[in-house]
């Protein structure tokens, strides 16, 4: 946690933790991360995002969980010594909603590493050849932070542009290119997690092999998944998942996000609340679920769109056997009417 700090600021960052309780054991790593942040604070180009979500709530992507948790043993000197190569980065592409950021939170709690957000977008400045040295300071910054997660959402607008012609003289794509080149070579344990929903403006040239240790695919979530994610959002709001039926409610909530089904155990939680302060119970969250029209349906073409493109460019970040089926807005009311 300390690597990254000039000596000065470990001797300061050290004494600071040991004369709050007098002893320097592992619960101290967190008030030295604590330390780093200032650092990054100065750099303005990334943000220090406190990642208190664990792996544990995370529903489902059990593909990715998985590859994630083997994936830390290879940050270590004893990796390295083994001859392993320092992993490099993750690409996770999927439907808007369905827990990318949120993983990208867990990695950063699990890993025990400070997750840096990268805002591209803040990269590009009006004079010549200052985005360049932005670019090129944000990197440093985050070499110096290392061990660190690079959290880069929603790549494909931060580098829009760098397909086709663009009107600025090329500045894009050097930014871009530094950017890919420093991907490839960096030795700094800076493991990049991007996060795209739009294939069509991902530039591919961040597909290519050697880019990215593993691109997964973030698929709306199967039905034993939805379970698990209202399992998830019941026990944040301190209701115990063992009393509520979630085999029902994940029947009623098929074709919906992560988000959507955060948003059924929030609204139900408020019906219950506004209705004399009852108890909630399963009913409220099925009629929530009945009530809302999933993200999904709006957009059944981009999702199948995504899903035919992942099959040959990406690893499901489920396990094996989940998967939601989609429907147009339409065939979800007539399902409905139908169930009624
Ligand atoms: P976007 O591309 O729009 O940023 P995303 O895939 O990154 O979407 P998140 O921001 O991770 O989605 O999800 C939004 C919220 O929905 C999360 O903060 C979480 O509360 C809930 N959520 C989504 N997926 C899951 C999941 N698999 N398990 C638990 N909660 C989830």
């Amino acid at each position: 946690a300390l690597l990254g700090l000039t000596q000065t600021e470990i001797e300061n960052a050290l004494y600071r933790v040991i004369v709050e309780d007098g002893r320097l054991d592992p619960g101290d790593i967190e008030k030295v991360i604590q330390e780093k942040r200032q650092i990054i604070r100065k750099s303005g180009m990334l943000e220090f995002y406190p990642a208190r979500e664990k792996m544990d709530d995370v529903g489902g992507l059990d593909a990715l969980k998985a590859w994630l948790t083997r994936k830390r043993a290879c940050f270590a000197r004893e990796a390295e010594d083994f001859g392993l190569d320092m992993p490099k980065g993750l690409l996770l592409i999927g439907v808007p909603g369905c827990g990318k950021s949120l993983t990208a939170k867990a990695a950063s709690s699990a890993w025990r590493m400070p997750l840096l957000r990268f805002d591209v977008g803040r990269v590009f400045g009006s004079y010549v050849g200052e985005s360049e040295q932005n670019m090129r300071r944000a990197i440093s910054t985050a070499e110096a932070v290392a061990p660190c997660i690079l959290w880069m959402d929603e790549i494909e607008k931060g580098f829009a542009g760098v397909s086709g012609a663009s009107s600025d003289s090329g500045t894009t794509q050097r930014v871009f290119g530094h950017f890919l080149t420093w991907m490839q070579e960096k030795t700094e344990p800076v493991f990049v997690m991007a996060t795209a929903n739009d294939i069509e403006r991902l530039p591919p040239e961040f597909l290519r092999k050697g880019r990215f240790d593993e691109i997964f695919f973030v698929d709306l979530p199967g039905e034993a998944e939805r379970a698990e994610i209202v399992a998830v959002h019941l026990r944040k709001r301190r209701r115990d998942p063992a009393s509520f039926a979630l085999a029902q409610v994940a029947r009623a909530t098929e074709g919906f996000t992560g988000a959507d089904i955060e948003e059924v155990v929030k609204s139900g939680l408020e019906v219950a609340f506004l209705d004399d302060r009852r108890e909630l119970c399963d009913q409220d969250l099925i009629a929530q679920a009945e009530a809302t029209l999933p993200l999904s349906a709006t957009m059944p073409e981009r999702i199948e769109a995504l899903r035919k493109w992942a099959q040959t460019r990406a690893v499901p970040a489920s396990r094996p056997g989940q998967a939601a089926e989609v429907a147009s807005e339409e065939q979800f009311r007539e399902r409905r009417r139908i169930d009624l």
